[in-house]
C-alpha cells in the first residue's frame, strides 16, 4: 500500500472526517495494509492529543459476583459457573485504603466497579458519601462502573464529585443479543445518556472478539464516536472458564476464532482514527492477547490498566511501568509523587497481587 494512504489515514482522522464504513473494514481486513505504517499513522493522532503520555488506572472490584444479569462473557453473570470468589460491597475503610495505594502508585485515575444491574437509592447515597471522601483526600480522578443508572441517581454522584461513569456499550445493538439477553444496547444507552443529561464525562468501550462481525465493531466505534466519549476502554475478550462465551466463540464472518495481536493492533488503530479525541484504554485481555506486542498497543492507545483486571490477573505494576518507560512513554499522575515512590509502591503492590490470585480464575487456556 502506498505512503499516502496511511497519511491519508492521519490527515482525515485529525481533521474531525470520519472513515468510511469501507477503509474501516480494510483496516481491519485486508492483508494488503501493512502493520507498521498502519500502527504510526494511528501514532501520529494519539501524539496530536495526548503527546506520549499514558494514563495509568487502577480497578478496584468493589463487588464481586451476585449479579442477577446475565452477560454471556461476564463470570460474576447468574448464568456463570465461573471459580470466582463472590463478596458484598467492601467496607469502606478498604476501598478508602485502595483509593490511597491507587494514589501514591502512580494512578491517574481510580476505577471502583461493582457488580449487579444497578444501583439501589440507598446504594447511590452510600457511594457518594464515598466518593466525597476519596476526592476530599486524595487529588485523584474517580470512574465508577456501578450498572444501570438514571438521570436523578447521576446528579447524586456527579454533585458528591464524580469525575466519570463507566458504562460499556460493549458491542454493537444488533450484536447485543447475542452477548445479554436481561438487558438491552438500549438501556446502555440511556445509562450514559443520563450520564451525559448531567454533565458526567462517559467512559464507554466494546469487548472484542465476542462472535462479533468486523461491521459489528466499526458500528460500536462510530456510536462511541457520536457519544463523544471521554474515555474508550477496548477490551479483547478473556475466555474465562465457566463463562457462556468462553469456548464457544467461533469464527462468525472475518473475526478470527483466537484474537491474534495483529488483529488487536489493528483494531486499537481503527479505534484510534474513528475517536481521535477519545481516551483510548488499552483494557482486559492486553497480556493475553498481544503477547510479545504488548508494548505496540502504546502507539494507538494512551491508557492503559496496572494491576489486572475484574477477574483475571494481569502484568504487576512494575512490569508495566518498565515497558512504558522502555518505550519511550512517560506516565501521566495527578500528584506529586517520585519516581522513586512509584516503584517504591509497585512493588509492594506485586506481593500484593501474589495474595490476591486466589481471587483470579484460570482461562481456558489454562485448563
Ligand atoms: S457485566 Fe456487570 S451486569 Fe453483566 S453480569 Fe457482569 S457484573 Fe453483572
Amino acid at each position: 500500500m502506498e505512503t499516502t494512504f496511511y497519511q491519508e489515514l492521519t490527515t482525515i482522522s485529525l481533521s474531525g472526517e470520519l472513515l468510511s464504513d469501507a477503509t474501516c473494514e480494510k483496516l481491519l481486513t485486508a492483508t494488503e495494509i501493512e502493520l507498521l505504517p498502519l500502527l504510526d499513522a494511528a501514532y501520529q493522532v494519539r501524539k496530536t492529543y495526548f503527546q506520549n503520555e499514558v494514563q495509568l488506572h487502577i480497578l478496584n472490584n468493589a463487588q464481586n459476583g451476585y449479579c442477577p444479569e446475565d452477560c454471556h462473557y461476564c463470570a460474576q453473570a447468574s448464568s456463570a459457573t465461573a471459580d470466582i470468589e463472590a463478596y458484598p460491597l467492601k467496607p469502606d475503610t478498604e476501598i478508602l485504603l485502595e483509593a490511597e495505594r491507587a494514589y501514591e502508585s502512580g494512578a491517574y485515575r481510580y476505577c471502583i466497579v461493582m457488580s449487579g444491574r444497578g444501583p439501589s437509592p440507598k446504594r447511590v447515597a452510600h457511594l457518594a458519601k464515598l466518593i466525597r471522601t476519596v476526592k476530599a483526600h486524595y487529588p485523584i480522578e474517580v470512574c465508577l462502573s456501578a450498572g444501570l443508572v438514571d438521570v436523578e441517581s447521576a446528579g447524586i454522584l456527579k454533585s458528591a464529585g464524580l469525575d466519570r461513569l463507566n458504562h460499556n456499550l460493549n458491542t454493537s445493538e444488533a450484536h447485543y443479543p447475542k452477548i445479554c439477553s436481561t438487558h438491552s444496547y438500549q438501556d446502555r444507552m440511556d445509562t450514559l445518556q443520563a450520564a451525559q443529561t448531567v454533565g458526567l464525562a462517559c467512559c464507554s468501550g466494546v469487548i472484542v472478539g465476542m462472535g462479533e462481525a468486523v461491521d459489528d465493531l466499526i458500528k460500536v466505534s462510530k456510536a462511541l464516536r457520536q457519544l463523544e466519549v471521554a474515555s474508550l476502554p477496548v477490551n479483547f475478550f478473556l475466555p474465562i472458564a465457566g463463562t457462556q462465551l468462553s469456548g464457544s466463540v467461533t469464527a462468525q464472518r472475518s473475526v478470527p476464532t483466537t484474537l491474534t495481536p495483529d488483529y488487536c493492533l489493528r483494531v486499537l488503530c481503527l479505534y484510534r482514527f474513528l475517536n481521535p479525541r477519545a481516551e483510548i484504554r488499552v483494557a482486559a485481555g492486553r497480556e493475553h492477547h498481544f503477547r510479545s506486542m504488548e508494548v505496540m498497543a502504546l502507539y494507538p492507545a494512551n491508557s492503559m490498566f496496572i494491576d489486572g483486571y475484574l477477574n483475571a490477573e494481569g502484568s504487576t505494576a512494575s512490569r508495566t511501568l518498565e515497558m512504558i518507560r522502555d518505550a519511550g512513554f512517560t506516565v501521566k499522575t495527578n500528584g506529586d509523587d517520585t519516581e522513586q515512590l512509584k516503584q517504591e509502591e509497585t512493588e509492594r503492590r506485586d506481593v500484593l497481587l501474589k495474595e490476591l490470585r486466589v481471587l483470579r480464575p484460570r482461562m481456558e487456556s489454562d485448563a
